[in-house]
Formats: C-alpha cells, structure tokens, sequence
C-alpha cells in the first residue's frame, strides 16, 4: 500500500470496482477500499450486488425455476423422472459458490489492471485525503488526486416490522434461508418481493405479498404490469395490493403482521416476513465535515450529470446518487467518471438504461412507458406481438407474454420497448442497441432476425407497429 494514489474509489461494489479498473486501464494509480463482510466475518469486494443481490438471487431464481419445470414442463415433453424435490442445502451450496467465484474474480481483474484492493473503511476527509481504517483496525491517511464514492446502498427498515434477523428478514436474510417457510410474507410488490417472492414460492412457500400502493408495478407498461399480475397469480403468489402494514407482533414460531385496506383491519400469521420496501443510499461514516460534499434530502450525494459533486475532483457513482438503483447504471457511471478523469470522452445516456426483472415471465423495458409517452402528448403508434404466435415461444412451451413497441406517430423514433415473456433481459439488449442509435421501427423492422429465434418478437412488434406484422393478425 502506498500513501498516495492517482484515483481512490470508497466502495468496491458495480459501480466502485469497475471505476478502478478502468482508471487502471487509463494507467492511473489506484487503490479501492471496501468494508463488505461476509457473515464469516471475511472481506469481498463485489458489493451488494455480487455478495447479497444480483448474483445470489439469480442463482435462486435458475435453481426454483428449474423445479418448477421439472414438475410442470417435463411431462409435457414426455420426460419421466418421478417426483422432483428440491435439497436446499444443495441450492444454497451452489449459489454461495457463484457468489465466492465471482467475488474473487475481482481480485484477479484487480490484479491485471494494477489495482490496490483494501478491505476495510474509507472515509473522504477535506481536500481529497482519504481516511483508511484497515481491517486490523490501523488507521492511515491516503492521499488522491481524485476521489469516486461509489458506496452503495442498504435495505430500507420500516419502523413498524424492525428487521431481527430471524423472524424479520432483509433481502440478504431471504436469500440465506436454509429451509423453505411453510408462510412467508412479503413487504413491498417490487422487485426484490417478486423476485425473491418467487423463487421461495416455487419451492414450496404460501406466499403473501402486501403492497402499500393501489397500483401494480407502476414503473412498467400498464399492459405489461396487468399481464405480469395474471401470471403471478396463477402461480399463486397472494398479492395484496391497498395494504398499509401497521405494525408485527414476533413470537415463537412466526409473527402477526397487522396491515389495513380498503375493506378494513386485517392480521396476517406468517413464519417468517420479508421487508423489501426499496434501499436508502449508505452515507454512514462516509464524509468527515467540511468536505464539500453535499447529499439532498433522501441521503443520496448531490452529482451533477458527469456524477461530480460539489468537492473538487471528488465524484459519486452508483446506488449513492439519483437514478435508478441498477448495477449496470452504476457501471457506467463508473467507468464514465474514470475516463473523465483520465481526461478521456466518457458520458451515460440515462434515456436508455434497461430495468429486467427476473420473474417468469421475465418483464424487461427501455424507454418510456406508452403511459408516459401518452401524457407528453406526443403523437404516438403502437405494435404488439404475443409469444403465443412465435414458433420458437411455442417449441420452448414459454408462450406466456408479448413484445410492445412505442414509437412517435409522425418521426417513427422508438421511444420504448417493453418485452414480458421468455429471455425478456435479454431481448430487450437489441431494443437499448436501436434506441441508443435512435432508431425507428423501420429500422428494426429491415433488420433481418434469424428463424426461429425469440428475437422475431421485437422484429413482428416493430412491425405491428405499421400494421405490417407477418406472423400475427394486424389490429
Ligand atoms: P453496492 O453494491 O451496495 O456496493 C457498495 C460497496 O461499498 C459495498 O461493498 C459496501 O460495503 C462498500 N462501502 C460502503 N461504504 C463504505 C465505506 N465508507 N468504506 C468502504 N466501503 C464502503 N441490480 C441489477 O441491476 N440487476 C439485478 O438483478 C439486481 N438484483 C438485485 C437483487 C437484490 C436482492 C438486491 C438487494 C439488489 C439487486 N440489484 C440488482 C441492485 C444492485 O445490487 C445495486 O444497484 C448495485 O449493487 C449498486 O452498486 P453500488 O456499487 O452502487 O453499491
Ligand atoms: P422497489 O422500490 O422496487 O419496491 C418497493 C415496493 O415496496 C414498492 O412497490 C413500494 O410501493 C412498496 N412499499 C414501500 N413502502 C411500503 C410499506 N410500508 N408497505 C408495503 N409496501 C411498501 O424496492 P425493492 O424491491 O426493495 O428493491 C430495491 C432496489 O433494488 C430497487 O431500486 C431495484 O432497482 C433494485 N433491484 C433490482 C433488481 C433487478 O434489476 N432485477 C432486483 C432486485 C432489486
């Protein structure tokens, strides 16, 4: 370790370990400190993201997945293999392998690109110093040219259902559960509820989610988020929207959750409870006074569109400022922010941040919802096209869902794209590709998609939205 670098990043989650990199690739001197601790008590770089979200919970989301398709599909295709059932500390075994994998995999990436990893505290003192609390406690100040806060965000509590760690769980504690709940409940129908929500549903839980919003996914396309409600409900995921929690009561063996609606008062017995009701930006201990640095109202550190805040050379990046709480938007800021400061282009087109969520059917869009473009008053064209038309949706038995694309009505611009049904996250790449270039639907619609592929979807929808698709009947 040596006391003064080019570049230090505090927090070496997606949005901290890529901007290390990349100022290693730039040839700056780097060091990234991050004080994530496992519940062995050892230190990961990754973040939230690698350790505690993203990874770990797309594991799940394959292994719950793939029961329910050896129960459901199988058969179907003439496959006989008896009663599925599912070893959870198998599944728990191979995820906590795809977390560890990954998460030393960024010590190699640090490796090839001369990064100095430091586990333990960073904190940002006046005039780019940086406080360096190592994990045997000893206390050094570094000293930078630039400083990037990239230190990520936390559950958010909800005062009335305090998270115990055992009975009241964060997303963490329900990706760790050793034994499946026989009644979980669920606070907050977003998308750490639907997703994790899922997984332990498809293994066997009774589960209820309870959702304070009237609405259903009100981020997404109004079509897609009545779609996705069907198809959650089918699979028997009791959601509860209208629901105010008021207050839990832990016992032995479960909690009594209160909560009221529309139609009144209402106790729900649970074995255990899942609060997912969004994440607050992590600031503690991150700032000394008199840094310069500013955070608004919520927490987040105030940035300007090239994520500098109001300390000279000193930048944030990822959950810790506006936007959308997304690894990939973190990424870019990342990277963005490490070749500005090497005095390169860098820039990220927040028009075009992709959201998935991994349910199934998986929901992925970009761009504006037809809601949205509706109330800007836009002129605006439609085309959708089901999966229940596509030779690929039906040989994979995955027809459930549909491809829309919103585009103006005199220009042509794609202003969205929403996809809800198989490989959604990763047919919505194409659409960010075309909107990025702000392609048109014509544009989309003279690309040549390979037979029989999912991607036609987005080529009939784009098409649809001219009244020209091929494969389903124009409305
Ligand atoms: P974090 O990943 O939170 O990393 C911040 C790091 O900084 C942490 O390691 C922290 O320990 C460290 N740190 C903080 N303060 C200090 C300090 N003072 N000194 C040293 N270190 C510090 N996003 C997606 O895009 N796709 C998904 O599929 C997805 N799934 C998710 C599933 C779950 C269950 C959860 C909880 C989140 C999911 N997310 C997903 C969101 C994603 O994890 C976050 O957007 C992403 O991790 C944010 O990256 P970050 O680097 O800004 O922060
Ligand atoms: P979220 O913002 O997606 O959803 C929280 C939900 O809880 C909302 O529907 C909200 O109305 C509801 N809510 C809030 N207070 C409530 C209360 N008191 N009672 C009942 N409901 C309440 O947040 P999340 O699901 O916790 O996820 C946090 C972040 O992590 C999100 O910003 C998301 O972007 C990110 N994430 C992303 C992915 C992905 O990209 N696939 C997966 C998981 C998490």
């Amino acid at each position: 370790m040596s006391d003064s670098y080019d570049v230090i990043v505090i927090g070496g989650g997606p949005a901290g370990y890529p901007a290390a990199i990349r100022a290693g690739q730039n040839g700056l001197t780097v060091a990234c400190i991050d004080e994530w601790q496992n519940r062995d008590g050892s230190y990961a770089f990754g973040g939230t993201c690698l350790n505690a979200g993203c990874i770990p919970s797309k594991a799940l989301l394959e292994s719950s997945e793939l029961l329910h398709r050896a129960r459901e599909e199988f058969p179907t295709h003439g496959i006989r293999i008896g009663a599925a059932t599912m070893d959870v500390t198998q599944m728990q075994k191979r995820k906590a392998g795809i977390v560890k994998a990954s998460t030393q995999g960024i010590l190699a990436l640090f490796k090839s690109a001369k990064v100095t990893g430091l586990a333990g505290h960073g904190k940002l003192l006046p005039g780019r110093k940086v406080e360096y609390t190592a994990a045997d406690g000893t206390v050094t100040v570094l000293e930078a040219k630039s400083v990037v806060l990239a230190s990520g965000s936390t559950p958010m509590p909800l005062k009335s259902v305090p998270f115990d760690g055992t009975t009241v769980l964060d997303s963490w504690g329900a990706l760790d559960l050793a034994a499946v709940p026989k009644r979980l409940g669920v606070i907050g129908a977003g998308v750490i509820g639907l997703e994790l929500g899922s997984v332990w549903r498809r293994l066997g839980s009774e589960v209820v989610v309870l959702e304070a919003l009237d609405a259903f996914l009100p981020m997404a396309d109004g079509a897609v988020a009545k779609e996705a409600l069907k198809h959650f409900k089918k699979q028997g995921l009791d959601i509860r929207l209208g629901a105010k929690v008021t207050g839990a009561t832990v016992a032995a063996g479960g909690v009594s959750l209160s909560y009221a609606d529309a139609a009144g008062a209402h106790t729900l017995e649970v074995d255990q409870v899942v609060v997912a009701i969004g994440r607050r930006p992590n600031s503690a201990g991150l700032l000394a006074e008199g840094t310069g640095v500013a955070l608004d109202e919520r927490g987040f550190i105030r940035v300007d569109d090239e994520c500098r805040t109001g300390a000279k050379g000193v930048y944030a990046v990822g959950d810790c400022v506006r936007g959308p709480m997304l690894a990939h938007k973190g990424k870019e800021e990342g990277v963005m922010v490490a070749d500005l400061i090497a005095g390169r282009y860098g820039e990220v087109n927040y028009r075009t941040i992709p959201s998935v969520i991994y349910t199934a059917p998986e929901i992925a869009w970009v761009g504006q919802t037809e809601e949205q473009v509706k109330a800007s008053g836009r002129p605006y064209k439609t085309g959708v096209f089901p999966f229940l038309a596509s030779g690929r949706a039906r040989a994979m038995e995955a027809t459930a869902g549909f491809t829309k694309v919103v585009a103006g009505a005199d220009d042509d611009e794609i202003l969205g794209v929403h996809v809800i049904g198989p490989m959604a996250g990763e047919l919505i790449a194409e659409a960010v590709l075309a909107m990025e270039y702000s392609a048109s639907t014509e544009d989309l619609q003279r690309t040549i998609h390979a037979h029989p592929t999912l991607s036609e979807a987005l080529h009939e929808a784009a098409l649809a939205a001219d009244k020209r698709a091929i494969d389903f009947p124009n409305r």
